[in-house]
């Protein structure tokens, strides 16, 4: 069955897009069909698979704005078993857009229903705010993966992201989950880094995946070449740690 999976955290910089690609490329390589949705106006995603966005024609807004059949929008990447649905910066209309347009928050939902059983993974880059994109991508989902850096004040805000889930699956997707999180960027020379995994595991329990992905500069290479950084340097241990992230997260 597919599973549609939520990146989300409202701060900016914790490592949602490069999570978001590196896991859909792990995924795929470990032979998933997996489906990456950009999200967020900044398209990190869609650039750091290697689409060019201004020769984008059509991108993820319009076809939550109901110009453009989802079909028609997905676009193969360097691996076979990973699809990309790209975003560009026209997708800051689409928050002004749909003030006054009936279930504005289900317009994702809908746009992904005739294609997602193709795909085992279906995963969303979500935008650095708790806004209607943001809400979309909930609606649509089957759980919310949370990617925390391993810094000062990384469970600051967090409330407020847990609590917008219990609010999303109240009101309109009452099987929503928190599918862990996922600490980032951790560097297991800094005491402070320890302290954050610790905080995080009293706090949240068995929902802190175990594996912890590495603070490593390949991690930030590897998008201005526009690949995944299994693919960029294999042996990075940037990539070993999100090969490893994929393989428990399947476990789980
Ligand atoms: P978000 O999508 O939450 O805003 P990003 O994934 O874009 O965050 O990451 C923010 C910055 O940190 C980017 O420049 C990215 O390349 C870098 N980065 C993310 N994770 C790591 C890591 N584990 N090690 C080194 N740099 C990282
Ligand atoms: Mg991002």
């Amino acid at each position: 069955m597919t599973q549609i999976i939520s990146i989300a955290n409202q701060k900016g910089g914790v490592g949602k897009t490069t999570t978001a690609v590196n896991l859909s490329a792990a995924l795929a390589m470990l032979k998933k069909k997996v489906l990456l949705v950009d999200c967020d106006s900044q398209a990190n995603a869609t650039t750091g698979l290697g689409v060019e966005k201004p020769g984008l024609e059509a991108s993820l807004y319009h076809g939550l704005i109901g110009e453009a059949d989802i079909q028609d929008l997905l676009l193969p990447t360097m691996l076979p078993g990973l699809t990309l649905l790209p975003a560009n910066v026209d997708l800051i209309g689409f928050e002004i857009e749909m003030v006054s347009v009936s279930q504005r928050e289900a317009r994702l939902k809908q746009l992904l229903l005739p294609v997602a059983d193709q795909y085992d993974y279906v995963l969303i880059d979500c935008p650095p705010a708790l806004s209607l994109l943001t809400l979309n991508a909930f609606v649509a989902s089957h759980s919310v993966l949370i990617p925390l850096q391993s810094e000062f004040f990384a469970l600051e805000g967090l409330g407020q992201l847990l609590n917008t889930v219990k609010r999303v699956k109240s009101s309109f997707n009452p099987g929503l989950k928190i599918k862990g999180i996922v600490l980032t960027m951790f560097d297991r020379r800094t005491n402070l880094a320890q302290n954050v995994v610790e905080d995080a595991r009293q706090y949240f329990k068995g929902l802190v995946f175990k594996t912890k992905i590495p603070r490593n500069v390949k991690l930030g290479e590897a998008p201005s070449y526009g690949l995944p950084v299994m693919l960029y340097d294999k042996q990075s241990q940037g990539a070993k740690g999100y090969m490893a992230f994929a393989r428990e997260l399947l476990k789980r």
